[in-house]
């Protein structure tokens, strides 16, 4: 499969393969990597997926995407290794909440967040492509918490990754905290910065701007604009449409939305022929995907707390993906128009682009009191505490469904026990921890402080990482 970057207007565009686009993260003209096309799922494709266990339904998802790349027995390989130690047999198993309207539960995995399904696959297509290549990276990240967490659990150990990630001090939670600082790996390092996530990120970035530093040290990202991070995801969509009866029946989903990452994979399944009817999108107070979809307006805000603090975000990256559709490939409109959204503050869409838009996708806005609302009106009436990104994504589902013959997927993306603060607001009582989180409260923590500095953080990484050592190649 080639790969293109939205902002990429010669004909032809430069085509990379897999391998190429799983190392950069981010196209060098600023664009994102997109499959020149959509692979398909026939009717008869799907049917043979009808009773396959999850790594199994992965294998035959991801192939066409990786195809040329890694020889195929390999790749099977890594990938029933990525979900094996989940902690379900059904790895994203579905319950049903009320009659038509089911969860998706994606905390089964290390870390007990959605961003372990992509994760644990990447930091092996990492490992595998390196070696390949007889190099190492050194992945830098910022966290407001759940990525950090998984990127560090999806890379600890591996060979050829050093990975630093980078956490606002006293700004996260104790659970997430401990998932970086209790991890024993030396290649991974969780540093907490005097400052904001906003501020870490600004050191992320000026760490990639720095061009020196990062070529000497192979400087690579695993944020969620990684091609490789959407394709593991198309999994549970496929997964879960299977598991309700696609392709004879059509399924919904509704999915808190942050950077538009895991509700574009669900696009793109819908693009391979999985039959989903409707695509709702919940955001919370930061609510900028909602005013574009409702109101026609994508305006950036200023980011406000919420009580699901990884949808705190004013700019979705991956929306750029779909951007590229609406201007049916049009790659020099797609620069100019985020060059406009960077220098404005709006990005701009013809009444055209914008209705095609609203055929794909509906939205709404969960505000804390309503998300409190929903975690105690689900644990009222079937005992399941559900955790403040998931209840968006339950409440979203029943303010957009529109044809209750049509089963509704509510996708839950964490443990409740991630979350126990506001959980205790809602239903009086705090989640009972899972074993593995009980057992990170006794663990001694690696808890390296650095402060807002540029260089500090930038010496820090030089004396720990590994791939100035022989330069950049082993
Ligand atoms: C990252 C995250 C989201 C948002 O997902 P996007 O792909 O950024 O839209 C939602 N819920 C939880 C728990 C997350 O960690």
């Amino acid at each position: 499969m080639p790969y293109i970057s939205t902002r990429d207007s010669r004909t032809p565009p430069e085509s990379l393969a897999f391998d190429e686009v799983l190392l950069a993260g981010l196209a060098p003209d600023g664009g994102l990597y997109i499959p020149s096309s959509w692979p398909t799922l026939t009717a008869a494709d799907l049917k043979a997926l009808q009773g396959k266990s999850y790594a199994e339904i992965a294998v035959r998802v991801t192939t066409p995407f990786i195809d040329g790349v890694i020889p195929a027995a390999e790749w099977e390989r890594m990938v029933t290794d990525a979900y094996a130690g989940f902690d379900h047999p059904d790895v994203a198993p579905l319950h049903e909440l009320e009659p038509g309207l089911f969860l998706l539960e994606l905390f089964h995995g290390p870390t007990l967040a959605f961003k372990d399904y992509a994760l644990q696959l990447v930091g092996r297509l990492f490992d595998h492509v390196l070696a390949k290549k007889r190099t190492r990276v050194t992945i830098v990240g910022a966290t407001s918490g759940d990525t950090g967490s998984a990127a560090i659990a999806a890379t600890a150990g591996c060979e050829l990754v050093d990975i630093f990630m980078l956490y606002p001090k006293g700004r996260i939670s104790e659970v997430q905290r401990r998932q970086m600082t209790t991890v024993t790996a030396a290649n991974a390092h969780a540093i907490a910065v005097e400052g904001t996530f906003d501020d870490c990120q600004d050191l992320v970035k000026a760490m990639f701007a720095d061009v020196p530093f990062r070529q000497g040290l192979n400087i690579s990202a695993v944020n969620s604009i990684n091609w490789a991070r959407i394709m593991a995801q198309i999994v549970y969509y496929v997964v879960a449409a299977v598991r309700l009866g696609a392709p004879d029946r059509a399924v919904s989903f509704a999915v808190p939305t942050g950077n538009f990452g895991n509700v574009f994979a669900a696009h793109a399944a819908r693009r391979m022929g999985v039959p989903i009817a409707q695509l709702v999108i919940g955001t919370n107070r930061n609510d900028i995907l909602s005013r574009f979809f409702n109101d026609h307006a994508m305006t950036i805000g200023t980011v406000e707390p919420s009580l699901s603090p990884s949808m705190d975000i004013q700019v979705s990256s991956n929306f750029e993906r779909l951007y590229y559709e609406l201007k049916n490939g049009d790659a020099a409109g797609v620069t100019a128009a985020m060059t406009e959204f960077r220098r404005t503050g709006t990005l701009p869409a013809t009444e055209a682009e914008w209705r095609e838009a609203t055929k794909l996708f509906s939205a709404a806005r969960i505000d804390d009191e309503a998300t409190l609302a929903e975690i105690a009106a689900i644990y009222r009436a079937d005992g399941t505490v559900l955790d403040p990104h998931s209840a968006i994504a339950v409440a979203a589902a029943k303010l957009k469904r529109h044809d209750k013959t049509v089963p509704m997927i509510a996708l839950a993306t964490a443990h409740p026990a991630k979350f126990g603060d506001a959980v205790e607001k809602a239903i009086g009582q705090k989640p009972t921890l899972p074993p593995s989180l009980a057992a990170l409260m006794q663990l001694p923590e690696r808890k390296p402080e650095l402060p807002h500095d540029l260089g500090a953080v930038q010496n820090y990484i030089r004396a720990h990482a590994r791939a100035h050592t022989v330069g950049a190649a082993l």
